[in-house]
C-alpha cells in the first residue's frame, strides 16, 4: 500500500517573514492530516528555518535541486551533504524549469538523482512532456527516454527507493491540469517501465493541482500524490490537497 505524498515546491518565492507565516499556518493544520505524508521545498536559503519550524511535526523538508558534485570549487552549487545538514529528506531533480532555463539534460538529471540517492536523500525525479510533444503523439517516447536515462545511471534498485513526479510541462503554472485519465495513462506507463518493486514506488502528479482537483487525481490507481507549485504557497490549499489523500 503506497501512502499518499504531497510535496510543496515553493520555487523562488517567499521571504523570512512570509515563509514563517506560511509554515506556521501549515503546521497548525498538519496534525489533522493523517493519511498523507507532506513535505515543503523552500529556496535553499530558507531550508534551515523551515526545517526548524516543522520539527516534531508530520511535515518534512526537501530541496528544489541538488548539485551533482559532492564538494569543491563549484560556485553557487549546493551539495547533498549540505542539504542533509539542513535536515532535508527529499531533493527534487529534473524539474522542468531546471531543464528549460538551466539546460539540464536527461543525463545530468539522472546523475543528480544518483548523487541524491547515494547521499541518503530521497530523489524526487521529475519527468514530463511539452505541449508540442504531446500534440505530436510523443508522450511515451519522451517520458520513456527521460526515465531510461535515470534507469541507466541509477539502476533499478535505486529508482525503487526514489519518488517519481510526472509533470506535463504544459500544465505547470498554467492552470491547465491533465485530466485524471490522461495523468493515469502516463503514470501507468511509468510504472510499467519500473523493473524493481514497481508497485511500491510513489509516482506523484504535478501541474496546477489544487484542493478542488486533488481528490479525483488521487483516486486514480497509479497516482500516489502530488508535487504542488502555486497552490503550495497557500496553507489552506496545501492542506486541502494533502487532506484529499
Ligand atoms: C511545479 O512547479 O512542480 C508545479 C506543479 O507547479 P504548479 O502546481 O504551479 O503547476
Amino acid at each position: 500500500m503506497r501512502r499518499t505524498l504531497v510535496i510543496g515546491n515553493w520555487k523562488m518565492n517567499g521571504s523570512k517573514e512570509a515563509n514563517a507565516n506560511l509554515v506556521s499556518a501549515i503546521v497548525a493544520e498538519a496534525g489533522s492530516v493523517t493519511d498523507t505524508d507532506m513535505a515543503l521545498c523552500p529556496s535553499f536559503v530558507y531550508l534551515s528555518d523551515i526545517a526548524k519550524a516543522v520539527e516534531g511535526t508530520n511535515v518534512s523538508v526537501g530541496s528544489q535541486d541538488v548539485s551533482v558534485h559532492l564538494e569543491g570549487a563549484y560556485t553557487g552549487e549546493v551539495s547533498a551533504s549540505m542539504l542533509l545538514d539542513c535536515s532535508c529528506k527529499y531533493a527534487i531533480v529534473g524539474h522542468s524549469e531546471r531543464r528549460q532555463y538551466h539546460g539540464e539534460s536527461n543525463l545530468l538529471v539522472a546523475q543528480k538523482a544518483l548523487t541524491a540517492y547515494k547521499s541518503g536523500l530521497t530523489a524526487v525525479i521529475c519527468l514530463g512532456e511539452t505541449l508540442s510533444e504531446r500534440e505530436s503523439g510523443q508522450v511515451e517516447a519522451i517520458i520513456g527516454e527521460q526515465l531510461q536515462a535515470v534507469q541507466s545511471v541509477m539502476g533499478a534498485d535505486a529508482i525503487a527507493k526514489s519518488v517519481i513526479a510526472y509533470e506535463p510541462v504544459w500544465a505547470i503554472g498554467t492552470g491547465l491540469t491533465a485530466t485524471p485519465e490522461q495523468a493515469q495513462e502516463v503514470h501507468q506507463f511509468i510504472r510499467s517501465r519500473l523493473s524493481v518493486n514497481a508497485e511500491k514506488v510513489s509516482i506523484l502528479y504535478g501541474g496546477s493541482v489544487k484542493s478542488a482537483n486533488a481528490a479525483e487525481l488521487f483516486a486514480q490507481k497509479d497516482i500516489d500524490g502530488a508535487l504542488v507549485g502555486g497552490a503550495s504557497l497557500n496553507a489552506k490549499e496545501f492542506i486541502g490537497i494533502a487532506a484529499a489523500g
